[in-house]
């Protein structure tokens, strides 16, 4: 039984090792890969179901490592919110969604386009100013922002999470909640934060239509959101049953593989050809 002991202390120590190996790689490997420009943005589209016609985009980061490959951003955005890094790259991201924007417009393809901010970005004092004098100077038309937030990250400082949504609202952004239903939510609390658009997260759009108890879930948020003027878009939307659901729940924006995966500006010509052929 000893020697088994020492075994297993062994290999959980060996697996320990792996991930803090890991974790420290993607961390030094960081800093490298915004200086080289290792990022690009895959842009996934949100469409109405009713006409085919895209609504917006959400910006989602992917990073493409010289010799790992791509590595997902579950896997390096926690360790850049843990090292503040975030915050760079996290700006990198605004000016990207910024300048694709605004080409969007050159091309008679006006948009809106989501953006994820992460926790320390939100909290960052400094990332009202940055933001407007970031819409000003790329001549983004500020309403076609869409800030991206958890409910956890308004839920710590409720008083300071409204404060602060009410200056990014008064730049002429809007903000979704993003993953919504899977945190803390409460409704008394949704009625104070100045909210515009609720993502129903894939959790509960996934086992549609096998599990009921999330088919009431997601026509319970959809109802409730349109009291509360609040619009909605679906997340994780796969099937045509699917579609068909929210549509009949009266939820017609959708995110998902059924209509596009995330892909990167130049796929954009087959994208809107796939959506013309449905
Ligand atoms: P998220 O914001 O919830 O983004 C949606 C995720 O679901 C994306 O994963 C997307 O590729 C995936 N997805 C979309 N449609 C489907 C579908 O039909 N089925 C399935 N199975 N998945 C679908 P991705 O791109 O790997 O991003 C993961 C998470 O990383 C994001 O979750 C977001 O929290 C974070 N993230 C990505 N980009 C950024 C960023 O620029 N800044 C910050 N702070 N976080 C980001
Ligand atoms: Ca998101
Ligand atoms: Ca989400
Ligand atoms: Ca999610």
């Amino acid at each position: 039984a000893k020697a088994k002991g020492r075994n297993t202390f062994h290999f959980y120590s060996q697996e320990l090792d792996a991930a803090a190996n890991e974790r420290l790689f993607i961390e030094n490997e960081l800093r490298q890969a915004l200086r080289e420009k290792q990022f690009v943005i895959y842009y996934q589209p949100q469409v109405d179901s009713r006409n085919q016609q895209v609504m917006g985009y959400e910006a989602l980061l992917r990073w493409f490592h010289p010799t790992e490959g791509l590595i997902p951003p579950t896997k390096f955005i926690p360790i850049a919110e843990a090292t503040g890094l975030i915050v760079e790259l996290g700006e990198w991201v605004l000016q990207e969604s910024c300048d694709f924007a605004v080409r969007l417009k050159e091309q008679g393809r006006e948009n809106n386009i989501s953006i994820n901010l992460s926790a320390r970005q939100f909290k960052d004092a400094s990332l009202v100013t940055m933001l407007s004098k970031m819409i000003i100077k790329s001549g983004v038309s500020a309403k076609r922002l869409h800030l991206e937030l958890t409910e956890s990250m308004l839920m710590g400082n409720v008083e300071a999470a409204i404060t602060q949504l009410h200056e990014l609202k008064a730049l002429g952004v809007s903000i979704s909640i993003d993953d919504f239903g899977t945190g803390y939510s409460s409704l008394s609390y949704l009625k104070r934060f100045p909210v515009d658009i609720l993502k129903i997260d894939r959790s509960f759009v996934r086992d549609i239509p096998e599990d009921t108890n999330d088919m009431e879930i997601t026509a319970a948020i959809i109802a409730m959101a349109q009291k509360l003027n609040i619009n909605v878009v679906a997340e994780g939307v796969e099937t045509i049953e699917q579609v068909q659901f929210l549509q009949n729940n009266n939820c017609f924006v959708v995110q998902g593989y059924y209509f596009s995966a995330p892909i990167p500006e130049r796929e954009f010509p087959s994208l809107f050809e796939k959506l013309n052929n449905i």
